[in-house]
């Protein structure tokens, strides 16, 4: 067993963990990080990317499918198109192997120690490494100790994970082969951008969602589109339902019937494949993270606006730190704590973390919604502009969607900014821009847009809310 001292420990190499160590090293900081499963963590490994591939690739079999089958006005008429599963695969998986091998040359760049094994902790000071076989093998001594643990999916205690008929989304992102039917438990992020991507490659898919609406996240006018198109898709929804079991006999599917009615009859819903996608929760067990005794928010450890924990000189970013589980969040805490233990002042309070869904059509939310406004005692403005009235989305056949805005009513201070529509995630930077600047509706409204693009139609919901928009 190797002994190693080091100024900075980092518990996992995931978005938080990786950025942190990046940021500690080219701060000079003697930085150690311990990856159990593979550097990238789930974002780049099995969560954001692989998912965003699959996302592309589905769509784009979708596309040219509806053109050899319903022809198209662009004049571009196909044969049957094919798919060659085991390449789309393996293009996804490129993908993530050029990511995390990326994220591998730039830790050794700033001279970060990487030791692959898991880790245990003995206290806030000293953690041991234990390879895939349980020897121990190394011990570190830590001056800092980084919790980058990140999350794991929630399991239903009445349909556990398999990792064969009841899956998770790691198992759903590499599936050897299609399944002819898939029952999603979740209309949430993860249920709703694989289910999307299911159908479009030919599987029926049947989504069961506990809340009477999809993406029970964002508010209603935001998720209307996404719900119609899953319509279009075929897409069965037994919204306002919940799984009570799996189902009876020898069939593999589930019993499920109308949430909170206890009286109610089951329905069965028969399939190959279950997607059980009802959130994730912190990873919190199997590293001896209770010897430390840190102060908990309910599954999450706690941290104050400098991602540090009730014990001294340890620290916790992302994930296991609770909602919103995001890779933008994790990583701005990650550069952060790099920069207070280099002794740079600084706090975590942002004025906004984008939340973007991938789902067709994509949803961005960033600030406060109306509601939301309101209810933090703002008086509000607020304006929507349709897609449809926006000549680049006219080219891209895209014109579903809009784009609104939220701002005081007094000074026009620009609160928050929501979307939804084709290729609306690409928005999400300016609108996080005016918000971290303070922006009033005037500085967009009289901000020069590039055209003809989708920015535009940012421009003209500012101008909608001044009441003189130009192309509606
Ligand atoms: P993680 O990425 O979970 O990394 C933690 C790492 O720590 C893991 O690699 C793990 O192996 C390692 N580890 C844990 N314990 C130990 C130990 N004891 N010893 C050694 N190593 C250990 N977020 C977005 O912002 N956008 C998206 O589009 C998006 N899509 C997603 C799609 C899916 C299917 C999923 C599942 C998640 C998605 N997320 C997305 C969420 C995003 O992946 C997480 O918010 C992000 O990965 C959190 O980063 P983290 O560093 O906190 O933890
Ligand atoms: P989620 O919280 O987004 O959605 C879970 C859904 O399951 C909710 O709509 C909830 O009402 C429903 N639900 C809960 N229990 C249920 C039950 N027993 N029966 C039926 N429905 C039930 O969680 P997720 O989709 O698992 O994703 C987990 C996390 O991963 C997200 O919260 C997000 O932080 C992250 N993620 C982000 C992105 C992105 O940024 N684009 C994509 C995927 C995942």
């Amino acid at each position: 067993m190797q002994t190693i001292h080091t100024q900075l420990l980092v518990l996992g190499g995931g978005p938080g963990g990786y950025i942190a160590a990046i940021r500690a090293g080219q701060l000079g900081l003697q930085t150690t990080l311990i990856e159990g499963a593979a550097l990238g963590g789930t974002c780049l490994n099995i969560g954001c990317i692989p998912s965003k591939a699959l996302i592309h690739a589905a769509g784009e079999f979708a596309r040219v499918q509806a053109y050899a089958e319903q022809g198209s006005d662009l004049g571009i008429s196909l044969q049957q198109p094919a798919l060659d599963w085991t390449k789309t695969l393996a293009w996804k998986d490129g993908i993530v192997k050029q990511l995390t091998s990326g994220v591998g040359a730039l830790l050794k760049r700033q001279k970060v120690q990487v030791i692959e094994g898991w880790a245990q902790i003995i206290d806030g000071k000293t953690v041991e490494v234990r390879d895939a076989a349980g020897s121990t093998t190394h011990r570190i001594q830590c001056e800092h100790l980084l919790l980058a643990n990140g999350s794991v999916p929630i399991a239903l205690p009445i349909l556990p994970f398999d990792g064969k008929t009841t899956i998770s989304s790691t198992e759903a992102l590499s599936p050897r082969q299609l399944p002819n039917k898939l029952i999603v438990v979740g209309g949430g992020y993860i249920g709703l951008e694989l289910g999307i991507v299911y159908r479009k490659l030919g599987v029926q898919v049947a989504v069961v969602e506990a809340a009477e609406r999809i993406l029970p996240a964002y508010d209603a006018e935001l998720t209307k589109p996404v719900h119609t198109r899953l319509e279009k898709l075929g897409i069965e929804l037994y919204l306002k339902h919940q799984v009570v079991g799996p189902a009876k006999g020898k069939a593999t599917g589930v019993e499920i019937r109308p949430a909170g009615d206890e009286n109610a009859k089951t329905t069965t819903l028969k399939a190959d494949q279950i997607l059980v996608a009802v959130g994730r929760k912190p990873r919190t067990e199997g590293f001896q993270l209770e010897s430390l005794q840190l102060t908990m928010k309910g599954r999450a450890v706690l941290v104050d606006d400098q991602c540090k924990t009730s014990m001294k000189n340890v620290w916790a970013i992302g994930d296991i730190t609770g909602e919103p589980m995001l890779a933008h969040r994790a990583m701005a805490q990650g550069e952060m704590v790099a920069e207070i233990i280099s002794g740079k002042k600084r706090h975590f309070q942002p004025q906004q973390i984008p939340a973007v869904c991938f789902t067709d059509p994509e949803i961005v939310s960033v600030g406060l919604s109306p509601a939301e406004a309101k209810a933090a005692g703002h008086e509000v403005l607020s304006a929507q502009f349709p897609f449809a009235a926006n000549g680049r989305a006219m080219t891209l056949e895209d014109t579903g969607g809009f784009i609104r805005v939220v701002a005081r009513k007094d000074n026009h201070r620009i609160l928050g900014w929501q979307a939804v529509g084709g290729h609306v995630a690409e928005l999400a930077a300016a609108f996080s821009q005016s918000l971290e600047m303070g922006a009033y509706l005037e500085d967009v409204a009289h901000t020069i847009h590039a055209h003809p693009t989708l920015g535009e139609a940012i421009q003209e919901t500012a101008l909608r809310a001044l009441g003189h928009a130009l192309h509606v």
